[in-house]
């Protein structure tokens, strides 16, 4: 993350788009709770080849595609 001490680390962080390959965007990142679970997250994603598209994303291990695969494929996009 930005390593920025001060004021501009809270004006950073207001404008900061939390976005990860396993949820997308995150919303309601000024609950505690969220803040952890996103954190947690974050530490448990590895390197991973995204199973449809081929990129390389950090998802969980249990996880197999990127968000926006998955988004694609809520959006009825047919992937196979
Ligand atoms: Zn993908």
């Amino acid at each position: 993350m930005l390593d920025i001490s001060g004021a501009s680390a809270i004006l950073v962080s207001v404008m900061t788009n939390y976005y990860d390959d396993n949820f997308g965007c995150w919303d309601g990142m000024d609950d505690p709770d969220t803040m952890d679970f996103y954190n947690q997250v974050q530490n448990e994603s590895v390197e991973k080849t995204c199973s449809i598209c081929g990129c390389t994303v950090l998802l969980r291990p249990h996880y197999d595609k990127c968000d926006s695969c998955c988004t694609k494929l809520e959006n009825g996009w047919d992937a196979y």
